[in-house]
């Protein structure tokens, strides 16, 4: 079993933040030449300084998810920096909260535009260029419990998360015939920066309640699924997304 990814040249997109930043740390400590992708190239730099003081390698690049320009931009860079990505994390994620009724179109926007259609365009161009390099890859898309179980409030997120598992499995479908893998992670409720204080409160409180383990997921426990799936290790799983929810999903109805 291989879980090394020396020689791999891996993409985080939404890297200046939360899991994605984290990601990017897991990455470069398994080898790989990391470059990490947000919107503000600058407020990355102090990741990549972590990164090298921590004996890894890692290049920023600015790159707006919803802005076809921009990704390929973004891959120009990265390309630039340390030659074809052969590892993608499609990770950049935004949601608002609010009764499906009183939706505004510009909320629905963003939230299918940066959680579903911007990840296509990131997988799209990592493809294009995998399949010019003849590299092959594995993509790994970031999905959620929320693609195959609802919330209140969310009905944007969880259908933009429904639709980027079944686009994980189209993909996969499409891209074996490049050597491409394409995967997704489904995490439940991981303690971030974002949502530490709301777990704090009674209503967060309540959440956890409902979880069978009885609690946050920490981020290192993504790190040996996010390992698997971007490394030789799964080299027979395409199309495969895997849960890590403490059981959330199979809660008792
Ligand atoms: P976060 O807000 O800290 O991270 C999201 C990142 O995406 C931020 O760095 C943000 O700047 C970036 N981003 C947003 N729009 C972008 C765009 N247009 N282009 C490029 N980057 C953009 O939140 P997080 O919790 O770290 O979430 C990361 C991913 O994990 C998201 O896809 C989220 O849906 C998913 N997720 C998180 C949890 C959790 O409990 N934290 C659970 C399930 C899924």
């Amino acid at each position: 079993m291989e879980l090394s990814l020396a020689g791999q040249v891996a993409l985080v997109t939404g890297a200046s933040s939360g899991l994605g930043a984290h990601f990017a740390r897991t990455l470069a400590d398994a080898g790989a030449d990391v470059v990490v992708a947000a919107r503000r190239r600058d407020r990355l730099d102090e990741l990549c300084a972590e990164i090298a003081d921590d004996g890894g390698t890692a290049a920023a690049v600015a790159l707006d998810v919803t802005d076809p320009a921009s990704v390929v931009a973004g891959f120009d860079a990265a390309t630039e920096a340390f030659g074809v990505p052969t590892v993608v994390i499609n990770n950049a994620g935004v949601t608002t909260t609010g009764a499906a009724i009183d939706l505004d179109d510009a909320d629905w926007a963003r939230v299918v535009d940066t959680n579903l259609t911007g990840c296509f365009t990131v997988a799209r161009e990592a493809a294009r260029r995998m399949r010019a390099a003849q590299s092959g890859g594995s993509i790994v898309n970031i999905a959620s419990i929320l693609g195959f179980r609802v919330a209140g409030a969310l009905a944007h997120y969880a259908a933009a998360k429904a639709g980027l598992v079944q686009l994980t499995k189209s993909l996969a479908l499409e891209w074996a015939r490049y050597g491409i893998r394409v995967n997704a992670l489904a995490p439940g409720y991981i303690l971030t920066d974002i949502n530490r204080d709301f777990f704090a409160t009674d209503a967060g409180a309540a959440i956890v309640k409902r979880i069978p383990q009885r609690r946050l997921g920490e981020v290192e426990e993504l790190d040996a699924p996010l390992l698997l799936l971007a490394s030789s290790a799964s080299s027979y799983m395409t199309g495969s997304v895997i849960t890590v929810d403490g059981g959330h999903l199979v809660s008792s109805l």
